[in-house]
Parts: C-alpha cells; sequence; structure tokens
C-alpha cells in the first residue's frame, strides 16, 4: 500500500471517539514499516494492548477502524484461523476482536466481531515475512490469498460502516 501519514491515520477512524485517537499510539516501528508488503495496516496499541487498528486505502480515502480483543478467560488449545488472511496460528495467536460499529448504531452499542491474526499481521504472513508455527493447509499461491485477503477486509469494512 501506499505509505499513509500519521495525520492520515488520525484522521482516518470511522468507529472511534476524538478522545481515544487521541489516545491511540502509533505502530512503534512507524518509520521503518514495510509499505511494499502491507495490504492495510494493521497493529496493536503499545500503551494499551487491548486495542488493534486497521487501517486500509480504498480507492481515493483513508479508513480506519479501531477494536478491542474480547478476553475469553478460558485456557485455548489447538490451532485457529484468521478470518482475514486464513492463515492458521496456535489459537493464542489468533484474536478475536470487535469492532463497533460506525455511527448510530456503533453508539446504541452494535458491534462486529472478527478472529484476526492478534499481531494484526496478515500481510506478513502471506508474503513469508513472518514466521509461522503450524503447519498450513492452504496450498493456493500467495497473490491470490493476497487478493482474498483484500476481498475479506473490504467485506468486513463494509459491515462495520453498514
Ligand atoms: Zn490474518
Amino acid at each position: 500500500m501506499q505509505p499513509l501519514s500519521a495525520d492520515e491515520i488520525r484522521s482516518s477512524f470511522v468507529n472511534s471517539s476524538r478522545s481515544l485517537v487521541k489516545a491511540m499510539t502509533l505502530p512503534r516501528d512507524f518509520d521503518s514499516l514495510p509499505w511494499d508488503s502491507l495490504d492495510y495496516l494493521g497493529w496493536r496499541d503499545p500503551k494499551a494492548p487491548a486495542r488493534g487498528y486497521l487501517v486500509v486505502r480504498r480507492d481515493d480515502c483513508v479508513t480506519g477502524i479501531a477494536v478491542n480483543t474480547a478476553a475469553t478467560g478460558k485456557p485455548r488449545r489447538g490451532t485457529g484461523l484468521c478470518d482475514l488472511c486464513h492463515t492458521a496460528h496456535q489459537v493464542t495467536d489468533v484474536a478475536l476482536f470487535v469492532a463497533r460499529r460506525a455511527g448510530a448504531v456503533g453508539k446504541a452499542g452494535n458491534t462486529v466481531g472478527t478472529y484476526i491474526c492478534a499481531d494484526l499481521a496478515c500481510s506478513l504472513y502471506l508474503r513469508g515475512l513472518r514466521e509461522l508455527e503450524v503447519p498450513q493447509g492452504e496450498t493456493v499461491a500467495a497473490e491470490v490469498r493476497v487478493e482474498r485477503l483484500g476481498q475479506r477486509l473490504e467485506t468486513f469494512v463494509s459491515r462495520v460502516l453498514a
């Protein structure tokens, strides 16, 4: 993706209060992000790890979505799948992220929940840039998986915006 400025990111959020955006901390490696290898910018807040952010370029606009992880409290075992990139992980490396929907429905408590790579680094897994700990059942070519990630991301964003 084309690099984003800090201002573009801060003004992109569609489901977040002004105070939350103000409290947001950018990724630690913001000055050296591998933009060429990213389909979306995703990160966990270094100062508030239960919070995460996904920022996507869509046509001419930039859409940012703030998400929260729901703690299950139960010990979990086995493997899990990211809903966005379909990468298989140890179940502890996949997290259920909940996004408040945009607008009035969101203010009324309406949310969208999705399992996503816990570090929000789908793009890096698909490109073999981050190590995987479990064998992958997926045999589809990387570029096809990248394309599908883009489609699923768009679906997720439209559910939050709808
Ligand atoms: Zn993923």
